[in-house]
């Protein structure tokens, strides 16, 4: 993949952000009036959506990669996800992050299920077995440790420690971000993970039941850090960090009527999010004079983490059904790396129905086409 190169020749380092797109199979059930998708894709790195302006038209999107409705747990995690994770057991940092509306396939992505693992338990075994993997003739111990937390409301809260209170986020003197307070715990295997893992994530989904928006409203972070230590003098120390992270629901929330208290906590997802995107845009203009990380506790949060000399990846959820259709729209205007308007109809080669005995509503709509 052609990696651009920042107009001031890389002196300052801004690795760009890798962009992909996965859409998810098409679900009758959530679309009741059955109009079939609105959105589909063509290639390995590009998809099309219909455009609402002019139906006669569809809107081409360009990516760094599009994984398509097939798409399995392992390829995405494959693709998109185990290239970068060498890199934090050698005291880099890497972030991924799962964007989209709510019900596109962010947790899917993420956390899947026991059947279709998703991107978090598969990178943590593959944490484990690079560090079985490695040599002890290079003379590196290893350790690996875990926190897991939750930005709701602009307010960071440990997962691991239930009712803990709104954390702060600092920055080291070596520009390392770091959160006092926090729980780190330390795992030496997959299993000790889960124990750790699961019901921390059941405690963010229970307390959130009641308004199921909880999840979709709040940014679940995990992160999985790599120290490793020199066993000979000077015992030099570096450490990696991995974030990953399932984002809150990018739909627009003004225009799904929400009000009041919930009104107000979209206005701050809403501000961690639109931070983000400006975060991403800059990154990936490679013009930023400034990339505006402090305007919100997500982005101050993954600041070492993201850009600079880290590996990040956002995979963009999206859903084919018409009624995700203008947050599919927003989202891939915020991950596209370009976008086309490509004069030809929609071509919706997924309904081949049936043809029924009574023929009057197919004729109705062969005449209706031709007269206008
Ligand atoms: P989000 O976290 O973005 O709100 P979910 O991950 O909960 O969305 O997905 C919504 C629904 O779609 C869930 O029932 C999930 O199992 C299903 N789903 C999402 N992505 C896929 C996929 N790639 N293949 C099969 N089912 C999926
Ligand atoms: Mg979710």
């Amino acid at each position: 993949m052609a990696q651009r190169v920042a107009p001031d020749g890389g002196n300052k380092k801004t690795s760009r952000v890798r962009v992909a797109v996965r859409l998810r199979p098409y679900m009758s059930k959530q679309d009741k009036k059955d109009e079939g998708p609105c959105v589909r894709g063509l290639d390995s790195q590009n998809l099309e959506i219909i455009n609402w302006r002019n139906a006669t038209e569809t809107v081409k999107y360009h990516f760094d990669v599009f994984h398509g409705e097939q798409t399995t747990q392992q390829e995405v995690f494959l693709s998109s996800v185990k290239p970068i994770l060498p890199h934090i057991l050698n005291g880099q940092n890497a972030s991924v992050f799962a964007y989209g509306p709510t019900g596109a396939g962010k947790t899917h992505t993420m956390l899947g299920t026991s059947e279709q693992p998703g991107v978090i338990p598969r990178a943590v075994r593959e944490v484990f077995n690079l560090v079985k993997a490695k040599d002890e003739d290079e003379g590196w111990d290893y350790s690996i440790g875990m926190s897991y937390l939750e930005i709701y409301n602009e307010k960071v809260l440990d997962l691991l420690s239930p009712g803990s209170q709104d954390l702060p986020i600092r920055e080291d003197k070596d520009k390392n971000i770091l959160i006092p307070g926090l729980t780190h715990t330390p795992i030496s295997s997959f299993s000790e993970f889960d124990k750790h893992f699961v019901p921390a994530s059941l405690n963010r989904t229970t307390a959130s039941t009641k308004l199921n928006q909880r999840s979709s409203r709040s940014h679940a972070i995990l992160l999985i850090k790599v120290v490793r230590t020199q066993r000979a003098f000077p015992h030099r120390q570096q450490t990696g960090k991995l974030y990953l992270v399932d984002l809150a629901g990018s739909e627009d929330n003004r225009r799904t009527g929400n009000q009041g208290i919930r009104l107000k906590e979209s206005g701050a997802i809403n501000l961690s999010l639109f931070t983000l995107s400006k975060v991403v845009d800059s990154l990936n203009s490679g013009t930023a004079v400034r990339v505006p990380y402090r305007d919100s506790k997500l982005t101050r949060l993954l600041q070492d983490s993201l850009g600079g000399s880290a590996h990040s990846v956002m995979i963009t959820n999206i859903a084919p059904e018409y009624k995700y259709y203008f947050d599919t729209f927003s989202a891939l205007n915020f991950a596209a790396k370009s976008k086309l308007i490509v004069n030809k109809p929609f071509i919706r080669e997924t309904v081949a129905v049936p043809v029924l005995p009574v023929k009057r509503s197919r004729e109705d709509h062969e005449a209706g086409g031709s007269g206008t």
